[in-house]
């Protein structure tokens, strides 16, 4: 009788948690994860292109960025941090704080980019709301009337907005290799005169000083970016330049993210800035304090306000 007794009341206890639980996953789906609104993480995404660019162009590249956004925030817990990371391992969920830059091949498929971004990340907004019997309408399901115009280096934009009493961090940024590329190799460009030195070296008067020159060492140096203005991997001048000026323009378009479509006056925040040129190498005084204000306001706003995952697990990786 006390054996039979024990066995339907393990019987119960195998049956009745799992009731219990689905039970309970019908009523009350897992919580969104909470999103502190300080989080201030720049994240990039490591996928093509910017995994087969050389080693020393990706330090050189998450190094700058860093570097650039090293203003904000005095303690250790108030700076920006950025987060270089795989696809699979992003957060499912972003502060209004936060912002995702990633890099592509070609201007030509910025604006597509964005778009798609911000698309699917309303989609996923959608899923994650509608699971829990929320309905939430997708407002970037139609592609926009008027088309965003890219800049040439990038596109960045930040929508994040507070609806129904919940957060929902919009956002995309997207910086063009090619681009940039083609920057480094117009300044390569301005350091030679490529076509007296390629006469030189192959006319009659080459001497065994000139082969023993810096300048012979220098000019081989800016030829092999000439020569192969599309690889990286075989440039042996401007590689650390090239990463930095990545950096930048990853920087720039953060920034929009942060700031909105306009421009600063000066610096790294200016329309079109050149990103070889040191005086482009950070944002303005002004500008600074301009970004450090956004960055705080979009604290203010988000606070405590439950963020919509937008990237939620199981949906598409929407940047
Ligand atoms: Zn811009």
């Amino acid at each position: 009788m006390l054996e039979r007794l024990r066995f339907e009341s393990e019987l119960e206890l195998l049956i009745s948690p799992s009731v219990a639980q689905a039970q309970r996953a019908v009523q009350r789906p897992t919580p969104f994860p909470v999103v502190s609104a300080t989080n201030r993480t720049i994240f990039v995404p490591e996928t093509e292109p910017f995994t087969r660019l050389p080693s020393q162009v990706r330090t050189a590249a998450i190094d700058e960025l860093k570097r650039l956004y090293d203003f904000v925030g005095r303690t250790k817990s108030q700076k920006i941090r950025v987060s270089l990371l795989e696809p699979a391992k992003f957060p499912q969920a972003f502060a209004f704080s936060d912002a995702v830059v990633v890099l592509i091949a070609s201007a030509a498929a910025l604006q597509a980019n964005v778009t798609d971004a911000l698309r699917r990340q309303g989609q996923n907004a959608s899923f994650a709301l509608g699971q829990r019997n929320v309905t939430f309408a997708n407002p970037f399901a139609n592609p926009p009337k008027r088309p965003i115009k890219p800049e040439t280096i990038g596109l960045g934009i930040g929508d994040k907005r507070i609806q129904g009493g919940r957060a929902f961090p919009f956002m995309a940024a997207y910086v063009a290799l090619d681009e940039v590329m083609s920057e480094l190799v117009a300044e390569a460009d301005s350091r030679i005169h490529a076509a007296k030195v390629r006469k030189r070296r192959a006319g009659p008067e080459i001497n065994a000083k000139y082969w023993g020159s810096h300048q012979a060492l220098f000019d081989t140096a800016i030829l092999s970016v000439l020569d192969n203005p599309r690889d990286p991997t075989k440039w042996l001048w401007g590689v650390r330049l090239f990463g930095q000026m990545i950096g930048r323009a990853m920087a720039h378009e953060v920034r929009h993210v942060y700031v909105g479509a306009g421009h600063a006056a000066q610096g790294l925040g200016a329309d079109g800035p050149p990103l070889a040129i040191s005086s482009s190498g950070s944002f303005s005084i002004a500008d600074r304090r301009a970004i450090a204000n956004a960055i705080a306001a979009l604290e203010r706003r988000q606070r405590r306000v439950p963020v919509v995952p937008t990237n939620p697990s199981g949906q598409a990786f929407p940047f």
